[in-house]
């Protein structure tokens, strides 16, 4: 395995907002340039027409758009939906006349994020404008994306709730039938086993769907924490896992780190669970946890010495409802990588993997500063 710690970083650039003003009136715009000219968050392109506009936007990096209503080709609410027909991922804060705040109010209904009067464009109304479209913008954006989240896992869950629950009717209607010869045959018993563990892995896979679906709602509070101990917490849950398996767990001396506790030991709980069950045949399994520091950061690193991953599927494992073909026999509902990961961004952190087939795998995390 390489020595060499790699993470995937996205590090938030500090660059200035790209405005593109979409206004025809050279007073106009002169006057906006002026007020935007005051505060130094902002590059302005001018386009004068909406073909010119909707180019610009198509072809260079455009953070917001602020649309005249009344251009030479267009006017009113139609010069918005054509440029929300062409342009639907880029915010738009639209220009009226102060007499026509209706106008700015339908703007807001067909998918503008402001509007302001140009009559009223001072260095402070814009600099508020701008601010306040672009949050409503990302809330708008995280508000699709949870929902999107939402109907992925939904279809999912309901297909592999399913899968258990037909096994669980199978096996009573097999039970039914042995129980109908007048005594308890050895078939029913091991049908009994079996419905249980089906009935288990819709109960596993609803408490995942539960945590993941409670971690939306929840704002992160940091703590110090103690890995080894959040470590210690989780060997005691594991125990039967460990006792299973024959497996060890060794944590090295860890630093601090900062975190929700009980969210940071169901991360921990995942990587350690999985190091011991994806195990190689007649390899006890053997999980070491270690910390080291990379840019400031304490990166904590779950290390195993099982089947190991491809290293074409180290992103695909982090997605809901993966499971590799290697895995098969071992039972799982695919959802623990994918809430793992869920966790550590919303620490602001970020999760990866180093591992090759029949070598083992490292997974690290850390949880931003
Ligand atoms: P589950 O274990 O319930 O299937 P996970 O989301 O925890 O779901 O893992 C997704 C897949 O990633 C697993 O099915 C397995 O194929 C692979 N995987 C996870 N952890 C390991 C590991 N430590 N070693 C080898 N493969 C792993």
């Amino acid at each position: 395995m390489p020595d060499t710690i790699k993470a995937p970083r996205a590090r938030r650039s500090a660059s200035k907002i790209e405005l593109l003003l979409v206004e025809d009136n050279d007073d106009h715009a002169e006057l906006f340039v002026l007020s935007a000219r005051s505060f130094s968050e902002a590059n302005i392109t001018r386009a004068t027409n909406l073909t010119d506009a909707l180019r610009i936007a198509k072809s260079q990096p455009v953070n917001l758009a602020i649309l005249d209503l009344g251009l030479p080709e267009t006017v009113g609410l139609d010069t918005l939906s054509l440029f929300l027909q062409n342009c639907p991922s880029l915010p738009i804060v639209v220009l009226t006349a102060i007499s026509d705040l209706n106008l700015g109010e339908e703007a807001l209904k067909l998918g503008a994020m402001d509007f302001l009067s140009k009559e009223e464009i001072t260095p402070r109304t814009l600099l508020r404008s701008i601010r306040y479209a672009m949050e409503r913008w990302a809330q708008k954006c995280k508000l699709e994306d949870s929902l999107a989240d939402l109907q992925y896992f939904g279809s999912m869950a309901a297909h592999d709730l399913v899968s258990p629950l037909d096994a669980i009717q199978g096996f009573a209607q097999l039970i039914e039938l042995e129980l109908s010869k007048g005594k308890i045959t050895t078939e029913a018993w091991e049908c009994l086993d079996l419905l249980r563990s089906s009935a288990k892995r819709s109960i596993n896979l609803v408490r995942d769907l539960q945590k993941l679906s409670s971690l939306g709602r929840k704002a992160i509070v940091k703590e110090k924490l103690d890995p080894n101990s959040l470590v210690e917490d989780v060997c005691a849950t594991l125990r039967e896992t460990i006792k299973e398996t024959k497996g060890t767990v060794e944590a090295m001396d860890m630093s601090p780190i900062r975190g929700d506790a009980g969210l940071v030991c169901h991360v921990l709980q995942n990587l350690i669970g999985n190091g011991l069950k994806y195990s190689r045949d007649g390899v006890p399994p053997v999980v070491k946890i270690s910390s080291s520091q990379e840019d400031g950061l304490t990166v904590i690193c779950v290390e195993d010495n099982g089947i190991g991953i491809d290293e074409d599927h180290s992103t695909r494992i982090f997605l809901p409802f993966e499971r590799l073909a290697s895995s098969k026999g071992t039972k799982g509902s695919g959802l623990g990588l994918s809430i793992c990961k869920k966790i550590v961004e919303a620490h602001d952190g970020e999760i990866w993997i180093e591992s090759s087939l029949d070598q083992g795998s490292r997974f690290f995390f850390h949880l931003g500063c």
